[in-house]
């Protein structure tokens, strides 16, 4: 965690990991890809990637990941949750329904958006950049608790929140030309980064 470069951790054990990743290095991050959950310890920032939610939870459970992802994400250290990832940390999952971390206070229906057109693209701006959403067998965002700060919405439904450490995205911010969402990510690593160095005199 030398220096002012932010090593983020990509959860690596299902799903869209790598373009996370390319993209995070364009903007300066190193990445790691995190297997095991020891590699939380050298990280400042975590993805949690999109994917699909039950394959992920057999694999969090089959890893013994649970518990050091709850740490991770209590600790205060950036998290960058998208699709399946936002599905993961919500309080409370429909569609069906499944156990989730309810460390975000969120609602989520899982494939919310239409069965016949599962995955499409609308045009949205954030951050002075104007880009396509992609969603893909995205989850809705039917509840914001508070303190859930909406970013960006579409349609009418929060497509972007965060809360406190944590940054939300039911679309792949990764997967379109949009850098303002990792750039914002990165931001939090580096101020989070730099109060835990004054922390321990590092
Ligand atoms: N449909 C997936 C699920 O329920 C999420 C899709 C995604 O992450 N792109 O887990």
């Amino acid at each position: 965690m030398a220096g002012n470069t932010s090593r983020v951790g990509l959860l690596a054990l299902q799903g869209a990991f790598d373009a996370h990743g390319r993209l995070l290095r364009t903007l300066g991050a190193e990445t790691t890809e995190v297997r095991l959950p020891a590699q939380l310890d050298d990280i400042d920032a975590l993805v949690l990637p999109g994917g699909e939610s039950t394959t992920l939870l057999k694999l969090i459970d089959a890893f013994a990941f649970e518990e050091p992802l709850r740490a991770f994400v209590q600790s205060g250290r950036p998290v960058l949750a998208t699709c399946m990832g936002v599905i993961l940390l919500a309080e409370n999952v429909t569609n069906p329904p499944q156990r989730s971390f309810g460390l975000l206070p969120v609602d989520v229906e899982r494939n919310s958006y239409g069965r016949q057109v599962e995955s499409f693209e609308a045009r949205s701006s954030f951050a002075g950049e104007t880009f396509d959403l992609v969603f893909i067998r995205a989850p809705r965002i039917t509840r914001t608790g508070p303190g859930v700060e909406t970013l960006l919405e579409h349609g009418g439904d929060p497509v972007l929140v965060r809360h406190g450490n944590i940054l939300a995205a039911t679309f792949h911010p990764e997967l379109g030309e949009c850098t303002a969402i990792h750039r914002l990510f990165l931001e939090m690593a580096k101020q989070s980064g730099r109060l835990s160095r004054a922390r321990t005199g590092a």
